[in-house]
């Protein structure tokens, strides 16, 4: 039987599917009802050492020294069983996070190709050899290296594509992994582990451990034996992280939060514009971090840029994720809905504006669940707390802008610098405020679209470091400098 059919779930240490050294078991929702999923056993910090110590014995005995060729050929297994099972995954996705099937299918199906990725650029991955300045006769190079074991700290929007998106790199670079998944939405992670061992993996090199980040990814990220955290969550989380690393100087690699801006030129395309408004507050319901949640619409079009939204808005099909039709779920837990919906009460305390699309009392069927519908603040400004403040959920805020210096300066005043959309047909314009966007990612024309071979991470608050593209592995590399002296 596949350990992920057998209640309640394990986890995976060492190549064996095992409860926690207590016994001690949390439950998983389903965001759709309410209702209790499934029970999953939580490790205890002797758990986390047993398989940071397994995942460094893989390391040493074994993994380490494997060639490129052998990295990239499991890597392409693992894509070929993930190709075969990305139904099942996409169910089990769509069942613990709460997003449409369509959109789980969707984003699962991508695996495979960046699987694939990483796999194709193991061979870039090199050192280079520098001509010494004062001596012929030494040989100057450098060696890329992987780091040893590496900590991996997810969180629940996206379980099974972010994981993916750090395993692979770190994998492809010579690294074994200990991953804790978010206890919110730990199922498809473990899934994904039961797939290793087929695809040839040896033991310990990929390793799971269930709980909560207060226990379990507390005892991970500070583990002497970690050498890398890389995490994705929230902002102070990630510092907090970052913190706890400090004590043993452990690489870390930090996806944090966003509040990112769409500013929408009045020569713009406006239908694409709403376009990318729509996607990104319906999209996994709000839940993602690049989402541009600051509406920047030029006073000129900014009446029919609202009305073109409310009209869209107002036709979204919020309701059960497991139907084909679906375009919006709920959110992922009731702590979240509980939370944006406070961000709603702060919003009219400050004088903004919350129209909800549709009314939630004419879909019943969303009663039950942690749903919240998609909700502009119209009349928001960009002081308020929550144009400031990472909501994490279904809801833009609508704020004007006179001309190209006063969106500049709105869009850069914000501790997060994640992701940024400009909407305008003005090329010199549209250059001119890529560059001068404080944001690791700009999309101009166009939703911002992460992709498995382009670097992606955040400026200022919004993270440290790259993942994706050739910089994801490169990440989890370091650079050893060796000289040889050939006249002796
Ligand atoms: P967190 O940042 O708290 O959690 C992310 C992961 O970190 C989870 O696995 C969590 O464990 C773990 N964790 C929490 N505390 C620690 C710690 N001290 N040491 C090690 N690991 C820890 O996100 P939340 O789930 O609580 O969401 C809160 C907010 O974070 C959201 O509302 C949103 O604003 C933001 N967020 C941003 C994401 C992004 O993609 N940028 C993704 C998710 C959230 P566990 O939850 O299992 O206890």
């Amino acid at each position: 039987m596949n350990p992920i059919d057998d209640q309640p779930y394990r986890m995976l240490i060492d190549g064996r599917w095992q409860a926690g050294g207590e016994g001690a078991l949390f439950p998983t929702y389903d965001p759709a009802t309410g209702d209790v999923l499934a029970q999953v056993h939580a490790a205890t910090a002797r758990d986390v050492d047993t398989a940071v110590r397994a995942a460094r014995r893989a390391y040493d005995e074994h993994w380490r020294d494997t060639t490129p060729r052998e990295r990239a050929r499991l890597l392409r297994r693992l894509a070929a069983l993930f190709e075969r099972e990305v139904e099942k995954l996409a169910w089990i996705e769509t069942r613990n996070v709460g997003k449409p099937i369509t959109h789980s299918r969707e984003s699962l199906s991508a695996m495979p190709a960046s699987l694939d990725y990483f796999a194709g650029i193991i061979p870039a991955v090199r050192g280079d050899t520098i001509p010494m300045l004062n001596h012929a006769s030494v040989l100057n190079f450098t060696l890329r290296e992987p780091l040893g074991v590496c900590a991996l700290v997810m969180p629940w929007n996206y379980p099974m594509t972010l994981t993916l998106h750090k395993l692979a790199p770190a994998l492809a670079a010579g690294n074994t992994v200990v991953i804790k998944p978010s206890e919110i939405t730990p199922l498809s992670t473990l899934a994904l582990a039961a797939l290793f061992a087929e695809a040839g993996f040896p033991d310990g090199v990929v390793n799971v451990v269930n709980g909560s980040g207060a226990s379990v990814g507390e005892a991970l990220v500070r583990h002497p034996g970690v050498a890398r955290v890389s995490f994705t969550g929230g902002t102070a989380t990630g510092a907090a992280i970052q913190a706890a690393a400090a004590a043993d100087v452990k690489r870390v690699t930090l996806e944090l939060g966003g509040k990112s801006p769409l500013i929408v030129f009045d020569d713009a395309a406006l239908d694409a514009a709403v376009d990318v408004a729509v996607g990104d507050i319906v999209k996994n319901s709000g839940q993602v971090c690049i989402a541009c949640t600051r509406l920047l619409v030029q006073d000129g079009i900014r009446e029919a840029f609202q009305a073109r939204l409310e009209t869209r808005l107002a036709a979204i099909r919020m309701g059960d994720p497991s139907d084909p039709q679906t375009q919006m779920g709920p959110l992922v837990s009731r702590a979240q809905a509980e939370r944006v919906r406070a961000y709603l009460d702060i919003a009219r305390q400050e004088g903004a504006t919350p129209r909800s699309y549709p009314d939630p009392a004419s879909r019943p069927e969303t009663a039950r669940g942690f749903y919240v519908p998609p909700t502009l603040l119209t009349t928001a400004d960009n002081g308020m707390r929550t144009s400031q403040e990472e909501i994490f959920g279904p809801v833009q805020s609508l704020i004007g802008f006179k001309d190209e210096a006063q969106a500049l300066r709105i869009a850069n005043d914000t501790r997060y610098g994640l992701a940024a959309v400009v909407f305008t047909r003005d090329g010199g314009r549209a250059l001119r405020m890529a560059r001068r966007l404080e944001s690791g990612s700009v999309a101009v024309n166009t939703g911002v679209r992460t992709s498995v071979d382009a670097p992606f991470g955040g400026y200022k608050h919004s993270g440290i470091g790259k993942e994706r593209g050739l910089e994801a592995i490169l990440e989890n590399t370091q650079l050893k400098n060796v000289k040889y002296d050939t006249s002796l």
